[in-house]
C-alpha cells in the first residue's frame, strides 16, 4: 500500500486508555479522528507508536502491557488528571498531538529501565522490568537482608525494606523516601532504604546510594516467610525468596520526541514545584 506521508510509511497507534470517563471521552475523539487518516492504522499489534490517556499509572501500564516491544515502540501519554510525570499532553490538546504525529520524524527520548530477577527456594526464577522501580518488603517483621553491591557484601540491612528506582522512577516513590532525583542521562540505579533500623546494635548505611550501570545489587533475604515484592504498580507476595538481583536492563523505554517531550529538569519542575511567586 502506498502511503502520502514523508516517511512513505503508515504509522501504527495503539490507544490505551484507563476507565475514567474524561480518559474514555478522549480516547473516542483519538480513535475517531485517526481511524480515517491515511497516515496511521489503529492497532494494539506491534504498534509503532502507543498513545496512553489517564495519567502516569496509565503509561506504567502501557509500558508493562509492551515491555517485549520495546525496541520497536514509542510511547506518548495524554494526562486527564493533575500530575504527569511521563505525559506530555492534556486531555484538550489532542490536535497538536495529532500535529506533531504527523510530523514526527521517528526520533525519541530513550530512558534506562530497570531488570528484577527474584529467586525463589524451590529453584523458579521470575523476571521483570520496571519502568519507576522495584521494591522488595517483608510486612509482618522486620525484613534483614545482606545486600550486595558488585560483589561487595555491602551491609546486613535491618528494616522495612528497600527500594531500587530508575532515573526516572527517582522522583516517584523513591523522592518520598528521601532518595534523590537523578538525571535519566546518567544511566544509574538507585538503592534507597524503606524504615531501616539504625542503632548501637543494628546499622545501615542510612542514605541512598546510586549505583553505575556495570554494577549489579543483589539482595538476600536472610529469614524464612513472605516478602512483598513490587514492581511499578503491580504487587506480588511471595514465600521463600532466596535472592533477587537487580540491573539496568539492556533495553530502554522510549517516547516520541517532539518539542512537548520537554526537558527533565522542567518535568521535575511541573511536577513539584510549579511557577514561583517572585
Ligand atoms: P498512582 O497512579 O496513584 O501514582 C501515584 C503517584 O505517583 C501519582 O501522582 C503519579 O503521577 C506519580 N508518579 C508515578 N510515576 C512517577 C514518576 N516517575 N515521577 C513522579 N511522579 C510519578 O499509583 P499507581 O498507578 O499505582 O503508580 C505506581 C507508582 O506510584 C509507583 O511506581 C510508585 O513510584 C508510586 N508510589 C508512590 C508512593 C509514595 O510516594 N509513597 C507509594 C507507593 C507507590
Amino acid at each position: 500500500m502506498t502511503q502520502t506521508n514523508y516517511t512513505d510509511k503508515v504509522t501504527r497507534v495503539a490507544i490505551i486508555a484507563n476507565g475514567k470517563y474524561q480518559s474514555k471521552r478522549v480516547a473516542s475523539k483519538l480513535f475517531s479522528i485517526l481511524k480515517d487518516d491515511n497516515d496511521f492504522y489503529l492497532s494494539k499489534k506491534n504498534p509503532d507508536i502507543v498513545i496512553t490517556i489517564g495519567g502516569d499509572g496509565m503509561l506504567l501500564s502501557a509500558f508493562h502491557m509492551y515491555e517485549k516491544e520495546l525496541d520497536t515502540v514509542r510511547f506518548v501519554g495524554i494526562h486527564t488528571g493533575h500530575l504527569g510525570f511521563y505525559t506530555d499532553y492534556r486531555d484538550y490538546e489532542v490536535d497538536q498531538l495529532i500535529e506533531n504525529l504527523r510530523a514526527d520524524n521517528g526520533q525519541s527520548a530513550a530512558y534506562p529501565i530497570l531488570k528484577v530477577t527474584i529467586y525463589l527456594e524451590n529453584g523458579k526464577v521470575i523476571k521483570a522490568r520496571a519502568l519507576n522501580e522495584a521494591t522488595i518488603r517483608r510486612i509482618e517483621k522486620t525484613m534483614v537482608a545482606d545486600v550486595i553491591i558488585n560483589k561487595v557484601p555491602f551491609e546486613r540491612f535491618r528494616g522495612d525494606g528497600m527500594l531500587i528506582a530508575t532515573p526516572t522512577g527517582s522522583t516517584a516513590y523513591n523522592k518520598s523516601l528521601g532518595g534523590s532525583v537523578l538525571h535519566p542521562t546518567i544511566e544509574a540505579l538507585q538503592l534507597t532504604e524503606i524504615s531501616s533500623l539504625n542503632n548501637r546494635v543494628y546499622r545501615a548505611l542510612g542514605s541512598s546510594v546510586i549505583i553505575p550501570k556495570k554494577d549489579k545489587i543483589e539482595i538476600i533475604p536472610k529469614r524464612l516467610g513472605t516478602y512483598t515484592l513490587s514492581v511499578d504498580n503491580k504487587t506480588f507476595h511471595y514465600k521463600n525468596v532466596t535472592k533477587v538481583d537487580y540491573s539496568i536492563d539492556h533495553h530502554k523505554i522510549h517516547f516520541v520526541a517532539s518539542e512537548r517531550h520537554t526537558s527533565f529538569w522542567e518535568r521535575v519542575k511541573d511536577a513539584f514545584i510549579g511557577e514561583s511567586d517572585s
